[in-house]
């Protein structure tokens, strides 16, 4: 596992370096943006997680954020920033960020947030399914989402709420019932942001996102995902004739 901090207080990198190689990461320290972008690029193998600080000289950590979400959608990517208010969080969810981490931080809750989205990304690799619906096709595995033609990929968090709604499709969420179970950190996150997260998704897989009719909003509540779904394991698709030649082999 390798993790690239872009972080220009060299107290606070040198501590994350030492704490994450404890806990047998490798870790990459780039003290600003454009290093930090360079090192990401050039990564082989890529960097499984990112923890990028907002404030940097030059380049501010939104912009790294943008960035490195245009070259990779799916690493998972924890800012962390001394500033609190909803507003700069808020920029940091639509730059692409993750989760978002408020300085002084607790080392030890960063530790865990990080083994959660490393864990959960690599669970989201465990069992290939593709759902259908509409037009529409999602591979939770992949992080894409096709309709017709068009194939985009989401970012960690857009894909686990889009996730979340197709496994519990036909219930009614409520807003934080959502926080809970998708963000698993409700005291950080407002019930606001879930509803950029659905405008977003809307966006891409409603026929018309002003008349949703797969995310639907109830009133005071949350949402209800409503769409006649078929499950099919990647297996029986794309992924047929390599699992064929190795179940042979
Ligand atoms: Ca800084």
């Amino acid at each position: 596992m390798k993790i690239l901090v872009v972080e220009d207080e060299a107290a606070i990198a040198a501590g994350l370096r030492f704490n994450f190689e404890q806990e047998g990461y490798e870790v990459v320290i780039a003290v600003t943006g454009e290093e930090g972008l360079h090192a990401f690029a050039a990564a082989d193998p890529p960097f499984d997680l990112v923890i990028l600080d907002l404030m940097l000289p030059q380049m501010s950590g939104y912009e790294v954020c943008r960035r490195i979400r245009k070259q990779d959608s799916q690493v998972p990517i924890i800012v962390l920033s001394a500033r609190t208010l909803a507003e700069d969080k808020a920029v940091a969810f639509d730059c692409g960020a993750d989760q978002y981490v408020t300085k002084p931080f607790a080392l030890l809750e960063l530790l865990s947030r990080v083994r959660n989205l490393v864990q959960r990304r690599r669970r989201g690799r465990g069992a290939p399914k593709v759902y259908r619906f509409g037009n529409v096709v999602v591979d939770p595995e992949r992080f894409t989402v096709t309709v017709g033609e068009q194939t985009t990929r989401l970012t960690t968090l857009e894909m686990q709420l889009l996730n979340y709604f197709l496994e519990n499709r036909g219930k009614v969420l409520s807003r934080q019932q959502i926080l809970e179970d998708v963000w698993k950190e409700p005291a950080d996150i407002t019930t606001r942001s879930i509803d950029n997260f659905v405008l977003r998704l809307r966006r891409l897989i409603e026929p018309d996102p002003g008349e949703p009719r797969y995310i639907v909003s109830i009133r005071g509540t949350g949402y209800q995902f409503m769409a006649d779904v078929t499950e099919q394991t990647a297996r029986s698709t794309e992924r047929l004739s390599s699992d064929t030649a190795d179940s042979t082999s």
